[in-house]
């Protein structure tokens, strides 16, 4: 496509995401809690941690928060915790990003995939119900890019089958669904502070959230070599430890995390304003109970592909989340899945592009990436 060789007027360098506002604005304070870290001279399962488990409960309207390696052990370990293994089913959506599948795996578990609702693109609570076999332990909803799960759905339907419900919620930290909070529905949650999350750490780090006791225990005991008394073994455990330097941090993020979610919800307000109706864009849909929390923002069209080129030639920074669904991994070729399967997923794939979207992203750079969209379109 010739077209897309050309520059359109404004010079622009717009990244899909950008820390340097946030990291300008909290550097004093991300270097006192570096210092209060290192004048401790105590690294691993301090005070720190233990603060930020606090605070983190609290935000997240649960008892116990237990910080962890990061999003995908939270995950592994919350399944471990209610003793999900070989010979159980776990239902997880087909478009899902592969850590919660990953997770599944790692207990010798099966993992069962499902569509999602094409709109919202959170799994369906129809296809959880007929997916259910004698074999089936738990559900795992994602509240993919940001926005929460029918969770009162999903809920219904794990109580009335005796199933756990595990969240996903490495996308969508303060989104809620009928005004209740993500990360405190299900029985045990894993939550991610991958550094692009919304809640992000200045590395790896995650956490699960309950509010059964001996849950929160369990997963103590496995991100520390199984034990809870120094030397004393119960069970056989790992090194799945957030440590002191990184909940510090993240004590620092937390404390800023609703105002910045109140600007990608800005945000997303411009994109919706300025990119309706221009060619067959779809933008995201809400359902009416849900909250978003914008951790991505996520169009899509026919036109993908020429669509992210035309951006890039044009300075404007995109990522595909997710490319290629699980069940046609390479890594998931022994569950014998093929091209057609999960249709909802694969259409997903093909269509989906993430456009800019960070706190402290201005007006004028929302203005400007729609602009470029729209003479795509224009040229088209
Ligand atoms: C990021 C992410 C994870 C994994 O989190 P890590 O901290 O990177 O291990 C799991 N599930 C979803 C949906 C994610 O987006």
């Amino acid at each position: 496509m010739e077209s897309s060789k050309q520059r359109i007027d404004i010079d622009m360098n717009i990244p899909v995401l950008d820390f340097k506002f946030q990291h300008d604005l909290l550097k004093d304070e991300m270097l006192s809690a570096f210092t209060s870290v290192y004048e401790s001279n105590w690294f691993i399962l301090g005070k720190h941690l233990v603060n930020f488990e606090t605070e983190y409960a609290v935000f997240n309207q649960v008892a116990y928060t237990v910080g962890v390696s990061n999003g995908l052990d939270a995950l592994y370990l919350a399944l471990k915790a209610l003793e999900i293994g070989a010979g159980d089913e776990v239902i997880v959506p087909s478009n899902t990003y592969i850590a919660t599948v990953l997770a599944v795996s790692y207990t010798g578990a099966t993992p069962i995939l499902v569509e999602p609702d094409p709109k919202t693109y959170n799994i369906n609570p129809e296809n959880i119900a007929k997916a259910i076999t004698p074999q089936t332990k738990a559900i795992m909803p994602v509240h993919l890019y940001g926005q929460a799960c029918q969770m009162d759905e999903v809920m219904a339907i794990a109580k009335e089958h005796q199933l756990y419900v595990i969240e996903d919620n490495a996308q969508a930290h303060g989104a809620t669904f009928n005004g209740k909070i993500t990360g405190s529905f299900g029985h045990i949650n894993g939550v991610s502070f991958y550094p692009g999350k919304n809640l992000g750490a200045l590395g790896d780090a995650g956490a699960i959230t309950t509010n059964d006791f001996a849950l929160a225990e369990k997963v103590k005991a496995l991100r520390n070599y199984g034990s809870k008394v120094k030397y004393n073994n119960e069970l056989i455990g790992h090194n799945m430890r957030l440590d002191e330097m990184q909940a510090a941090f993240l004590s620092v993020k937390l404390k800023h995390l609703m105002p910045f979610t109140a600007q990608r919800v800005q945000i997303a307000d411009w994109y919706y304003k300025e990119l309706q109706g221009v060619g067959d864009l779809v933008l995201p849909y809400i359902h009416p109970q849900a909250t978003h929390a914008y951790h991505l923002f996520v169009v899509r069209t026919q036109y993908r592909d020429q669509l992210q080129k035309y951006l890039n030639d044009n300075g404007v920074g995109t990522l595909i989340h997710y490319p290629i669904p699980p069940h046609l991994q390479q890594a998931y070729a022994h569950l014998g899945y093929v091209k057609g399967d999960f249709p909802i997923a694969e259409e997903l794939a093909d269509t989906s592009l993430s456009i800019p979207m960070w706190p402290g992203m201005k007006h004028a750079e929302v203005k400007a990436v729609a602009m470029a969209i729209r003479s795509f379109f224009n040229e088209k």
